[in-house]
């Protein structure tokens, strides 16, 4: 048995190139197979109904097909859906697909929780439970196309739940499983990946030929105060973090979640401004979204206006995000899944404003 949604597809050609030559079968097998992993998915091998039955059959024995289960589906008010994906062995993880004009972005998790325990995000709060494979991550948007395949997602990031760059392995092949022109075929610069900045992976991210985007979570302009709400600063500190983005050779973006009197104020916007600007950097603002620590409060929106400003005033190009998905937990830094007493996997309501 091999799992072909685990591998390159250049790994899974050779894996059932070989198959089918052991099978006496003709070569032009595989072309008709293999778009039936990524390009046009199935379901089950018995949909694939242009093979002859013999290989229907044998398919689902020599490679079976993962799927995700979906366990729940919520749509929000403004149209983002929030599906909850069940991995087998009671985990679940989330994804969420944010329609926006011609772009349908999912946002796609990559661990199931967090290590990483930022003050201000749910999915820290819930702790780390595992890392998902290539074929779990790639395959939350594989399962979004098999529930309709108009509605393909156009680009993909990686800021649901989880720290990328602490599932490498993983993740490195699921890059290629998102844009390979055999795999979803996604354009690189339409593939996100969001990351604290854990430096040596992001060294090997860099080193990738392809265009991926690189968004780098500051959310703090000086290490002091990134230290009080991110504890992995001990570790990667903000200026080795910031001498590696101008390494980078791409464009990126900072992402900064305003917080009412902690990181929102003026001359924390000008200090921010002076980190950017080197960089040529982008700066999204997000609006601080419940789910995280009690005690923090969203920055008032006036405030959030005038910090946008400060920064454009600098040259930088900021834009502050519109939230999306919020009433139904599906907006940045909401995701967490609990498992139920009887390990039933159900989604966990956190959408109180505390
Ligand atoms: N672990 C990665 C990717 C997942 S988090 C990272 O941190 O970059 C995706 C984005 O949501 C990050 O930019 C994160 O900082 C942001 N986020 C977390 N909690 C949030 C909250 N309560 N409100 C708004 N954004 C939040
Ligand atoms: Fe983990 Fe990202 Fe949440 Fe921090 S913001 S706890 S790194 S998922």
């Amino acid at each position: 048995m091999t799992d072909l949604l685990g591998l390159v597809p250049e790994s899974a050609r050779a894996a059932l190139g070989a198959w089918l030559a052991e099978r006496g079968e003709p070569p032009y097998r595989t072309r008709q197979i293999l778009p039936r992993l990524w390009q046009r998915p199935v379901a089950s091998w018995e949909d694939a109904t242009e093979l002859p039955e013999r290989l229907r059959r044998a398919l689902p024995e020599a490679f079976p097909l993962r799927r995700l289960p979906v366990v729940a589906r919520q749509v929000s008010s403004d149209g983002t859906e929030k599906y909850l994906w069940d991995l087998g062995d009671g985990e679940a993880v989330e994804s969420v697909l944010i329609p926006e004009g011609k772009r349908r972005t999912l946002c796609i998790s990559s661990q199931v929780g967090c290590a990483l325990g930022c003050v201000f995000c749910a999915t820290g709060r819930m702790g780390f439970r595992r890392n998902l494979s290539a074929a779990e991550i790639a395959c939350q948007v594989r399962e979004v196309i098999l529930q309709d395949s108009e509605r393909k997602p156009t680009n993909v990031v990686f800021m649901g739940m989880g720290e990328p760059l602490l599932n490498w392995e993983a993740v490195n092949t699921a890059l290629t499983q998102l844009n390979h022109p055999e795999g979803l075929g996604i354009g690189a610069r339409h593939i996100t990946v969001s990351t604290v900045g854990i430096l040596p992976n992001l060294a090997k991210l860099a080193q990738r030929p392809e265009q991926f985007r690189l968004a780098l979570s500051l959310h703090a302009p000086t290490p002091e105060l990134r230290h009080e709400l991110m504890p992995i600063e001990k570790k990667y500190g903000l200026p080795a973090v910031i001498a590696a983005l101008g390494r980078f050779r791409r464009r990126v973006t900072l992402e900064y979640v305003l917080i009412g009197g902690t990181n929102d104020g003026l001359e924390q916007a000008d200090q921010l401004a002076r980190l950017a600007r080197p960089l040529g950097a982008l700066v999204n603002l997000l609006p601080l979204h419940p789910g995280g620590a009690p005690d923090l409060a969203p920055s008032p929106r006036a405030q959030m206006l005038a910090f946008e400003r400060r920064l454009r005033r600098h040259g930088i190009e900021a834009v502050l995000r519109r939230s999306r998905g919020l009433d139904i937990s599906a907006a940045c830094g909401q995701l967490r899944v609990e498992l139920g007493p009887r390990r039933n996997v159900r989604a966990q309501e956190h959408a109180r404003v505390e």
